[in-house]
């Protein structure tokens, strides 16, 4: 999970490149190698080449620190190929939790998940993960150069697909208005940019990267409008054609989905379109009424 809050954005790729890549950034940790020796004794062999159907049957999930307390707890759902599904629910419900499941990084102490109807155990991590792409609610960029950070979702690509996958993200007008363009350094040492371009640098990242299956934790804070109208194109773009799940904060997000879930200790209490939700005076409707904006 430390991974998941700091890989943004990355298409994430066999363990090992991600790990050695977090340990360039700031050393190894026994957390993280305890994380990789978690994976590899858990990972299929299967290759992974997704439709992008998911779906979680019965799963049951308790952290390793806190056994006793099931964090998800008969929690199940389908997503089908290609629909966009946001959660909510109130903070600690379990959304955060759902999505590390989805990534791999935990497995269900009960029940399972599925890829295409496949449990997710038979696949090899590094190509499940090949198929997914994650834009997290913070965006850090690693210490590099902007066309690095682009490139990182998917390591070779050319500079006329880094460029191509900045346009499809919004990011190429400001990229460009920079005085060394693509190769601006950023990260902790670089120029500062802002909270929304950074965004804009992960959607491109994740763009390139091609995934079938798009994770987004959305942020909470708030962007100007201006910024909040650009990455909200650039994630239209980006979810098109894609199975996405979105763990949503925003009403406006909410309204465009397929179908919310709506999580409430570590179960699925609520199922359905906004209308739908809002029909019933149930926990939606709360949250919509309290916290969605
Ligand atoms: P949400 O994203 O819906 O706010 P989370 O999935 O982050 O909820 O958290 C669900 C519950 O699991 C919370 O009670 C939280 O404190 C707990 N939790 C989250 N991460 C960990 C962890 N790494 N170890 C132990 N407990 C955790
Ligand atoms: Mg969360």
């Amino acid at each position: 999970f430390i991974l998941f809050s700091i890989f943004v954005g990355a298409s994430l790729g066999s363990f090992p490149e991600i790990v050695s890549q977090f340990q360039a950034m700031s050393g190894a940790t026994e957390r993280i190698r305890e994380i990789l020796d978690h994976d590899i004794e858990q990972g299929g062999t299967r290759r992974a080449e997704l439709h992008g159907a998911l779906a979680f049957e019965n799963v049951g999930f308790a952290y390793a620190s806190r056994p006793d307390r099931l964090v998800l707890d008969g929690a199940s759902f389908e997503v089908e190929a290609g629909q966009r599904v946001a959660l909510v629910g109130p903070s600690g419900a379990g959304k955060s939790t759902a999505m590390s499941l989805i990534l791999g990084f935990h497995r269900p102490n009960e029940g399972r998940v599925t890829f295409d109807g496949v449990d997710a155990t038979e696949f090899s991590l590094g190509s499940l993960r090949g198929e997914m792409a994650v834009v997290p609610q913070e965006v850090l960029l690693f210490g590099g150069s902007i066309r690095e950070n682009i490139e990182y979702g998917r390591p070779g690509a050319t500079m006329e697909e880094v460029e191509a996958a900045a346009r499809d993200a919004n990011a190429h007008e400001f990229i460009s208005a920079l005085p060394e363009g693509y190769e601006t350094l950023v990260g902790p040492r670089g120029v500062k940019i802002s909270g929304g371009q950074r965004q804009r640098i992960a959607i491109a990242r994740a763009v390139l990267a091609d995934p079938k299956i798009l994770l987004l934790d959305e942020a909470t804070s708030a962007l100007d409008a201006e910024s909040e109208r650009l990455v909200n194109e650039a994630l239209e773009t980006l979810m098109k054609g894609r199975t996405s799940v979105v763990i949503a904060h925003r009403l406006s997000t909410v309204r465009h989905a397929d179908r919310i879930l709506v999580i409430n200790h570590g179960k699925v209490a609520e199922s359905g379109t906004h209308e739908e939700l809002m029909a019933q005076a149930g926990t939606y409707r709360f949250l919509v009424e309290t916290q969605l904006s």
